[in-house]
């Protein structure tokens, strides 16, 4: 099995709102055009659904990294990096435009690790009974399992707000964007526990270490 890292951006402050915005009040609320991708009950976002559908044309960046963290936690990467990550074969990532800025791009991982509930890798608080999706998912006390191998993937833990995003790429790929010159800038990387390759008739044994070497990654915003 490959060997894989974390890749992540650092908390940059003032960061900007992808689906949410200040209501009138200034209370922080979904934007209209994705209440239709909204619970009615704990009022989260099918994301990737949501990205699909465009993103609003009033965000402004200010940042000059090649990936930073949108609010909400979701990564945005230059065009230059995104051009180098969609030169990994194969392409596994959706680049979704921002209208009136052609510098950058959310994006997402198409493979996705999602949390299994009852393994001890995850820790899961409060499903929602509307539309099934947990209040809060954060790491456990194992490494967490991967169905498959993949360049670049996601897990998918939970805040209030929607997904956390944890990246992991392959020690091949992290070096090809450390190398890369000019120098990107704002990516950050982590050794990554070894991850446990996982299938329906592999039991889950015990594991050493655990995924303690994650990113910091604390709430951000308000809670809705
Ligand atoms: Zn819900």
């Amino acid at each position: 099995m490959s060997r894989y890292c974390l890749l992540y951006p650092h908390d940059v402050p003032n960061s900007i709102w992808l689906m949410h915005h200040r209501g009138p009040t200034g209370k922080l609320e979904v934007r209209p055009e994705y209440q239709q991708l909204c619970c009615p009950v704990c009022k989260k976002i099918e994301e990737r659904k949501a990205l699909s559908l465009g993103l609003p044309n009033d965000v402004h960046i200010k940042l000059k990294t090649d990936l930073f963290s949108s609010n909400e936690s979701l990564y945005i990467v230059s065009a230059r990096l995104r051009s180098l990550l969609e030169r990994i074969e194969p392409v596994e990532m959706s680049f979704f435009p921002f209208p009136d800025d052609e510098r950058y791009y959310a994006a997402l991982p198409n493979v996705v690790y999602p949390a299994v509930q009852g393994d001890p890798a995850f820790r899961m608080f409060r499903q929602c009974a509307q539309c099934g999706r947990w209040r809060e998912v954060v790491w456990g006390t194992m490494p967490p399992p991967m169905d498959r191998e993949c360049q670049i993937g996601m897990f998918q833990l939970e805040k209030p707000l929607g997904i956390m995003s944890i990246w992991v790429v392959t020690d091949c790929v992290a070096s090809s964007l450390k190398n890369y010159r000019p120098r990107l800038k704002g990516l950050f990387f982590d050794e990554f526990f070894a991850p446990r390759l996982f299938s329906p008739e592999t039991p889950v044994g015990p594991n050493k270490g655990g995924p303690n070497k994650g990113p910091n990654k604390g709430h951000k915003g308000d809670i809705l």
